[in-house]
């Protein structure tokens, strides 16, 4: 029975003809008696001798092939009318040298057929250019525009190096639970993870009884994998996550998303000095890596999007980042002519207008500043001799302002159960980050990447919503 079942696939195999994809084809160097494409029509356009040029895109790569179809071509007759922009096809023909400009390779069609009708009356992607606030609202169409896919091929691309940075240098991917119990570092407003009835929920003495959920608990979404990699750092020496993290913050701005996905590395034996080193050559890799690997792509947005966006990948890969101090950071700030919405003096918090500022105005580069006050940062920071400022630090980069934070952490068993209680945060929820630093407690450090900050840097993309497949943000989790 089996065999027979595996005999009768490899004769179908035989008689239908591979498809290749568009890729591939452009980049073609000889000409092929049959190749066959499948894809979607993105333009028709018909001749008065009696053919019809279709522009046929399958996302994997931005180019279009063409095929020429001739009107003498049997099948034609019937399916003309099913042919338009956004219809589904598939075409077998040969593949040659186009003559017309700026195409190197096109199918002349001598078989087609069509997978899926688009009515031209209501198919919503015609022709023209729509604003990314339209395509929003049809998250399920986008990825069939230029700009969505390669927005999607270079943040794939991206996930590919980050893994491929840190596997070369012996980091181990780690993956940290989405549903927590700890209200980790404050970082943000967490999502409630529950399965009480919301209409009638069980009390005890007026308050929810949280023994009757279901994980016995009260439980969240994670706002960091950060305090379980560090149990791994300090057992498995590098460590990286790499995955969703979620923020109940109401932060309607163009760099925040409620859902978005955040990369964590963790060290042992690394002090600030190595974290900020790490960070510094983890960007570099990653733009120098899309530069090389995403040509056709990013020049497209260099086109269409921001038309520094080589220039500024280039240089930021050419060039070291400025470190400067908190301190020295609010010197510089107060020192300034430009009027700020938030005034600032040490201690207080920078905001995005003051990081952007820094970078982009002053060293128009990015720029980590480390050292910050103890009171503005979270508890597991670690405290310098001065009592008064932390090992944090964050990389700021122009038009966008923060894309990693990160710190060397406090390893001192008793400094960090005092700044966790100064913290309003219990140590009994926190017993076992305590217990990392009674047992084989190690100097360690880390810091987070967001993911769609970095595919927004590179692609040059105003909007952090238009670099996530489905963005997820206050009043907006369908589509
Ligand atoms: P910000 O001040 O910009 O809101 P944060 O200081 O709250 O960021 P961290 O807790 O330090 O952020 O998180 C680490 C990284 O995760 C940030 O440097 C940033 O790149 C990214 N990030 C944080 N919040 C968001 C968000 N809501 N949407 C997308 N990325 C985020
Ligand atoms: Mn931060």
């Amino acid at each position: 029975m089996r065999s027979g079942f595996v005999f009768e696939r490899c004769i179908q195999r035989k008689r239908s003809m591979k498809r290749t994809k568009i890729k591939e084809l452009l980049n073609c160097k000889e000409e092929q008696e049959s190749v066959l494409v499948k894809g979607w029509v993105r333009t028709r356009r018909d001749s008065k001798g009696g053919f019809s040029f279709l522009e046929i895109n399958d996302g994997s790569c931005l180019g279009n092939i063409q095929a020429i179809v001739d009107h003498s071509l049997n099948e034609f007759q019937e399916l003309d009318k099913q042919i338009t922009t956004g219809s589904c096809v598939a075409i077998t023909g040969k593949l040659v040298a186009s003559e017309g400009k700026g195409q190197k390779m096109e199918v002349q069609a001598t078989a087609l057929e069509v997978y899926g009708t688009a009515d031209a009356e209501t198919y919503p992607l015609q022709k023209k250019r729509h604003s990314f606030e339209y395509l929003r609202e049809i998250a399920h169409l986008r990825p069939r525009t230029n700009t969505f896919g390669a927005v999607m091929r270079v943040r794939s691309r991206l996930a590919y190096a980050i893994h491929q940075f840190f596997n070369d240098r012996g980091f181990v991917y780690l993956n940290t639970p989405i549903v927590t119990t700890s209200d980790c570092e404050g970082a943000g407003e967490m999502f409630q993870v529950t399965t009480l009835d919301l209409n009638n929920p069980p009390k005890v003495e007026g308050k929810i009884d949280y023994a009757q959920d279901f994980f016995g608990e009260k439980t969240s979404l994670t706002v960091s994998g950060q305090l379980e990699g560090e149990i791994y750092a300090q057992a498995l020496s590098d460590i990286y996550t790499f995955g969703p993290t979620f923020r109940a913050e109401n932060s309607n701005t163009s760099r925040h998303l409620s859902e978005f996905w955040m990369v964590e590395p963790e060290m042992a034996f690394y002090d600030l000095d190595d974290d900020m080193d790490l960070a510094e050559e983890f960007i570099k890799y990653l733009f120098a890596d899309v530069l090389e690997n995403c040509t056709e792509d990013m020049e497209f947005f260099n086109q269409r999007i921001d038309k520094s966006t080589l220039e500024t990948l280039q240089h930021i890969v050419d060039n070291q980042f400025e470190r400067l101090t908190y301190a020295d950071a609010i010197h510089r700030l107060e020192k300034s002519t430009e009027t700020f919405t938030y005034s600032v003096e040490w201690g207080c918090a920078l905001q995005a207008e003051h990081e952007r500022y820094l970078s982009e105005k002053v060293f128009k580069k990015p720029i980590i500043v480390y050292n910050y006050p103890e009171k503005i940062k979270s508890f597991y920071m670690k405290l310098n001799e001065d009592g008064e400022t932390v090992r944090a630090m964050d990389v700021l980069i122009p038009k966008l302002g923060e894309i990693i934070g990160g710190s060397q952490r406090e390893e001192n068993y008793d400094i960090l159960l005092k700044r966790l209680k100064d913290s309003g945060l219990s140590p009994e929820e926190y017993w076992w980050y305590l217990d990392l630093r009674r047992f084989g407690s190690a100097p360690h450090s880390g810091f987070g990447l967001g993911f769609e900050r970095l595919v927004q840097f590179v692609t040059g993309m105003e909007n952090i919503r238009d670099v996530i497949p489905f963005p997820r943000t206050p009043k907006h989790a369908r589509f």
